[in-house]
């Protein structure tokens, strides 16, 4: 659609009445200079965890589908919100859910992914002159459930609209002016980034710099929808454009990301034999386990130890996987560690270049931080490190690379 502009308002940009009025004022300015505007909002403030956390008072491992029904709660009570104060200002407006935009995934509740959007709805209401409010987060599958789309995913509800319905460009609005060389609030001298490229943020996301869902990035580059980041308190900062990758001559390190939310499982002495992986890994992939970092140890005669990480969200299902996978081809015990932490950094073509990866392993070893696994792209090299040092190696990795200059 022509002149069509997508927002999104993350948990703390919507996190009080205050917040909301002042949003509910700027999206009808934006209405008023003369476009469409569909806004995307996640539930207010900590919402979302204090639902995790009333499921966990009832059930130590709650059913994924109910999860899901109760987690959607929180975007209906932004979206209504939010809704109700534009009224008041004198505009057109509806709230939506994510069902009801017709945004449709598949059936794995919790980081459902989405398949299709049925626009129909949406454009009605715009071509009706009226702001759309969607909920974030939330989508429903083909058997008319509920899903949702993992913590985070309201930013992948906002691409996605975005793409399906061409609009001019989606703008992602948080708590901090943009993208950073490293998270700001444990790199208190980390610096804001104008401009990066979609791969390079994508590495980001994905080794766990929060500011933006993977997903997000992914839907945004595929459909070449302009993507910028940038702070909901103020106007002044232009924020961070993510645009196609600029190809620059001089591999340099891009940012540093540190991810504490993820476990570490090992499958120990492990028969060594063909298929003993693939029937592992597809047990794995059939429950649509996404994992990382695997190592595999061949240190004794007839016996490996196999050990990956996995999100913490996950880590519950991926041990009885492996659990059940241990019997079946009677490997000795499976064993896991929550005490470690994945720290990267990221640029393009980094991996080329020996003389970061070497100052990398040299500023840890100067720490004397001890590095349990390496794994390595295009664009990252990252290492498995004990959380407790994690934070303090990130704060001198950042500096060793000059990133705080
Ligand atoms: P929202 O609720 O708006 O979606 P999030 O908490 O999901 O906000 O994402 C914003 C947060 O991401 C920031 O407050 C910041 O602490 C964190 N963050 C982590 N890494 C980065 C980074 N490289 N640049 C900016 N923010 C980051
Ligand atoms: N409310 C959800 C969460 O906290 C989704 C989001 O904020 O993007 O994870
Ligand atoms: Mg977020």
């Amino acid at each position: 659609m022509k002149n069509l502009l997508v927002q999104k308002y993350g948990g703390t940009s919507v996190g009080s009445i205050d917040k909301i009025k002042k949003i509910a004022q700027r999206i009808v300015n934006i209405k008023r200079s003369g476009k469409h505007i569909i806004v995307i909002v996640s539930a207010m403030g900590d919402t979302t965890d204090t639902l995790v956390d009333l499921a966990h008072q009832i059930h130590s491992n709650p059913p994924s589908r109910e999860m899901d029904v109760l987690l959607a709660t929180g975007e209906q009570i932004s979206i209504s919100l939010l809704a109700m104060a534009i009224e008041l200002l004198g505009e057109k407006v509806i709230s939506l859910t994510g069902p009801q935009v017709g945004l449709k995934t598949n059936s794995t509740h919790k980081r459902a992914r989405i398949t299709d959007l049925d626009d129909k709805r949406v454009i009605n209401e715009l071509k009706e002159n009226k702001i759309v409010i969607v909920a974030g987060f939330q989508g429903i599958d083909a058997n008319d459930d509920i899903t949702t789309l993992g913590r985070g995913g309201s930013d992948t509800s906002a691409v996605a609209i975005a793409a399906g319905l061409n609009a001019d460009k989606c703008e992602i609005y948080t708590d901090v002016d943009g993208v950073y060389t490293a998270d700001p609030r444990i790199v208190k001298d980390a610096k804001k980034l104008d401009r990066i490229s979609y791969d390079e943020v994508l590495e980001m996301a994905s080794l766990g710099a929060g500011v933006l869902h993977p997903r997000s990035v992914e839907l945004a580059e595929k459909f070449g929808i302009p993507l910028v980041v940038r702070s909901s308190f103020h106007n002044e900062d232009t924020g961070t454009i993510i645009t196609t990758d600029e190809r620059m001559e001089r591999t340099e390190v891009k940012g540093i990301a540190l991810d504490n939310n993820i476990g570490k499982i090992s499958i120990m002495e492990v028969p060594d034999k063909p298929g003993i992986a693939y029937r592992l890994f597809s047990m794995l992939a059939n429950r649509n386990i996404h994992l990382d970092m695997i190592v595999q140890n061949t240190n004794r005669a007839a016996v490996n130890d196999i050990s990956f990480t996995v999100d913490d969200d996950v880590l519950q299902e991926a041990l009885e996987v492996s659990q059940e996978f241990a019997f079946e081809v009677g490997a000795q015990k499976v064993e896991f560690d929550k005490g470690v932490a994945k720290l990267s950094i990221i640029g393009t073509g980094i991996v080329a270049n020996p003389e970061i990866s070497s100052q990398f392993f040299e500023t840890l070893y100067n720490l004397g931080v001890n590095i349990h696994t390496i794994s390595t792209s295009e664009t990252k090299i990252s290492v498995l490190v004990d959380k407790n040092l994690a934070k303090n190696a990130m704060i001198s990795v950042h500096k060793a690379f000059g990133l705080d200059q």
